[in-house]
C-alpha cells in the first residue's frame, strides 16, 4: 500500500492530490493541514468580494470527499508540531505544499516597533478572519486614519485599497468578517497612496484588478503624468513594445492619468493615488499616550537604470514625505523553513529539481520528499498557476513510483490521526456552523460568518 502525505491544504496541495488520484488508481492520500480548516489563501488571502475566485473550493471539496483522500486538519508539521522526519517515516512520500505564511521585511528602521505599520498579509488576514490576524482589529482604529500608504503595487496592494474603499453594501454578499465590517463602517480613510519603487511599466498589478479600482462607485483614482514620463525610459518603451498585455495596461494607466478616469464621480468617498519611482527611507512618528504611532513616511525619489526587463530603481537623493496614520507593507509573502538543510534562505523556497526536494548539504535528491506551490517557487502566481506546478511535481512522483523508488507502507493508521485531529466530518461541522451564522450576521447577512478562534473551531468540530 502506498500513502502520500500532502502538507498544506491550499490550492497547490489540492491540485497535487487531484492529479495524483488521476494518474494512479490505488494511491492513498492524506492532506495534512496546520489549521482546523482547509483552503489556505483561498480562505485567508483571496479578497471576500472576489467570490468567483473563492468558488474554486467546490473543486477542492470534491477532492476532500474522494474515497482515497483523508483530511487531517489541526496538525502542524515542523515547529511545535510533528517533525518532518516523523511524518516521512510513516508515509510512502511527503509533498511539502505549505505556502508562505510570513512577510518580507522592508528594511526601514522601526518597521516592527511603530504602531500602525503592518504587513498587508496581516491586514488581509484580518478582514478574512485568519485566527493569527484578528488582533489587527484592535490595533488599527480606522476611525482615526485619514491617509493610508500602501508600499508595493502588486495585486495584494490593490485588494487592500479596494476593501478600504468599497461601500459596505458592495461587500454583500461576501464572507468578510462582521468585526471587519464594523471597523470599516467607522473608517475615516480619505486618501490611499499606492507606492511603486519602479515605474508604471514595471507595476506588478494586473489590468483586471486595476480597472476594478477605477470603477468603484465612490472612489477617484489619481495618477501623476510627470511620474509616468519619468518612468518612460528607452528601456521601458522596449518593455511595452510587442507586449500586448503590457500595452493595454499602460494605455489604461495613461487614460486615468490624463483625467479621463472612468469614475469621475461628483461625490467621492475617497481617493486612490498611484505613485511611482519612490522608496521608503524612514517612518515619521508621534507619541500618543506613550505609544509611538506612525504619522508619515519619508520617501526617496528613484530613477530607473538598466536594460529592458532588468531595470532597477536607484535613489536620486531627492526626498518627499507623505503624512499618514496607517502603513501597509505589501511587498510580498515569505515562506519559512521547517528543516534547514532543504531550505534556500536567499529565495526563501525549498531546494528542488522539478519538485523533488534536494538536500543542500549533500546536493542529493531526498528520496520520497517533494514540494509544490508557493513554498516551491516563491510567493507569486494566481490559483491557476498551481495547476501546472502541481502537474510538474506529480510527474516526478509518478516516475518515482514506476521506477520503484517509492516505498510501500503498512496499512496502519497514521500516527497523526489521533482523537484531536480535525477529520473531514469534524471540519464539516465548522463549515455548516459558519454558513448558519452568516445567515444571521449583523449588520448584513453573509455567505458565511467565519469562526476566527482556533479554540472555538475545535469546540465546534467536536460538538
Ligand atoms: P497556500 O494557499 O498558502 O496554502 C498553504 C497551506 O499550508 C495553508 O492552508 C497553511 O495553513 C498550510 N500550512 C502552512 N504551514 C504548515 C505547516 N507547518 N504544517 C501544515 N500545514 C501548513 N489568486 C487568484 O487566482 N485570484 C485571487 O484573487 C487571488 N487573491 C490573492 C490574494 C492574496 C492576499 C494573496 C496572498 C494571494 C492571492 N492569490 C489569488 C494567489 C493564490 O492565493 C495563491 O496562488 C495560492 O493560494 C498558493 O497556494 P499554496 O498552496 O502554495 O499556498
Ligand atoms: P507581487 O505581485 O510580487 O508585488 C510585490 C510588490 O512589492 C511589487 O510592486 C514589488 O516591486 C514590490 N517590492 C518588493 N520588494 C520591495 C521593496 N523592498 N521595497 C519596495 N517595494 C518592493 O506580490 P503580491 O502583491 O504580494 O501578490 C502575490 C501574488 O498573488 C501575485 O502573483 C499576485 O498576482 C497574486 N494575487 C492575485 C490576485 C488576483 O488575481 N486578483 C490578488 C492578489 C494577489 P518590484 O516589482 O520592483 O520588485
Amino acid at each position: 500500500m502506498r500513502r502520500i502525505a500532502i502538507v498544506g491544504a491550499g490550492p497547490s496541495g489540492f491540485y497535487t492530490a487531484k492529479y495524483l488520484l488521476e494518474k494512479n488508481a490505488s494511491l492513498l492520500i492524506d492532506i495534512v493541514e496546520k489549521l482546523p480548516v482547509p483552503y489556505g489563501l483561498v480562505r485567508y488571502g483571496v479578497a471576500p468580494d472576489h467570490q468567483d475566485v473563492k468558488g474554486v473550493v467546490e473543486t477542492f471539496k470534491q477532492i476532500l470527499t474522494h474515497e482515497r483522500v483523508r483530511y487531517l486538519g489541526g496538525v502542524e508539521v515542523g515547529g511545535k508540531g510533528v517533525s518532518l522526519q516523523q511524518i516521512r517515516s510513516c508515509y510512502s512520500g511527503v509533498v511539502l505544499a505549505y505556502g508562505a505564511s510570513s512577510d518580507i521585511d522592508l528594511n526601514v528602521p522601526d518597521e516592527h516597533s511603530i504602531k500602525n505599520v503592518l504587513s498587508a498579509r496581516r491586514f488581509v488576514g484580518w478582514y478574512n478572519g485568519e485566527p493569527d490576524c484578528v488582533d489587527v482589529g484592535n490595533e488599527i482604529n480606522l476611525d482615526k486614519v485619514k491617509n493610508v500608504v500602501i508600499v508595493g503595487n502588486g495585486n495584494v496592494a490593490i485588494d487592500c485599497a479596494r476593501i478600504l474603499s468599497k461601500n459596505i453594501d458592495e461587500l454583500h454578499p461576501t464572507d468578510i468578517t462582521s468585526s471587519s465590517i464594523s471597523m470599516l463602517l467607522k473608517s475615516s480613510v480619505e486618501n490611499i497612496y499606492i507606492i511603486g519603487r519602479r515605474g508604471h511599466v514595471q507595476a506588478s498589478f494586473t489590468i483586471k484588478e486595476f480597472r476594478e479600482l477605477t470603477k468603484l462607485s465612490a472612489t477617484k483614482v489619481h495618477i501623476d503624468k510627470d511620474e509616468l514620463s519619468r518612468g518612460l525610459t528607452a528601456a521601458s518603451v522596449k518593455e511595452i513594445e510587442n507586449n500586448r498585455p503590457k500595452t493595454r495596461i499602460v494605455d489604461l494607466i495613461n487614460t486615468v492619468a490624463v483625467g479621463d478616469a472612468i469614475n469621475s464621480n461628483e461625490f467621492q468617498k475617497n481617493n486612490i493615488y498611484f505613485k511611482f519611482l519612490m522608496s521608503p527611507t524612514s517612518f515619521l512618528s508621534e507619541n500618543k499616550n506613550g505609544v509611538k504611532c506612525v504619522s508619515g513616511i519619508k520617501f526617496e525619489k528613484n530613477k530607473l537604470i538598466g536594460d529592458a526587463l532588468h531595470q532597477k530603481a536607484v535613489g536620486t537623493g531627492i526626498h518627499d514625505v507623505i503624512p499618514c496614520q496607517l502603513v501597509l507593507k505589501s511587498i510580498g509573502y515569505k515562506s519559512l523553513p521547517i528543516e534547514n538543510n532543504i531550505f534556500n534562505y536567499q529565495s526563501n523556497t525549498i531546494n528542488h529539481i522539478n519538485g523533488r526536494v534536494v538536500d543542500k548539504t549533500t546536493n542529493q535528491v531526498v528520496q520520497g520528499l517533494y514540494t509544490v506551490g508557493w513554498v516551491k517557487r516563491g510567493p507569486t502566481g494566481i490559483v491557476g498557476t498551481n495547476i501546472t506546478d502541481a502537474k510538474d511535481t506529480v510527474k516526478a512522483i509518478i516516475e518515482d513510483i514506476e521506477s520503484g523508488l517509492i516505498k510501500d507502507v503498512a496499512p496502519n493508521e497514521s500516527p497523526i490521526l489521533t482523537s484531536t485531529t480535525i477529520t473531514l466530518d469534524k471540519y464539516e461541522k465548522i463549515d455548516n456552523e459558519e454558513i448558519e451564522r452568516g445567515k444571521n450576521s449583523m449588520p448584513i447577512p453573509k455567505i458565511r460568518e467565519k469562526i476566527t478562534s482556533i479554540e472555538e473551531m475545535i469546540k465546534t468540530a467536536n460538538r
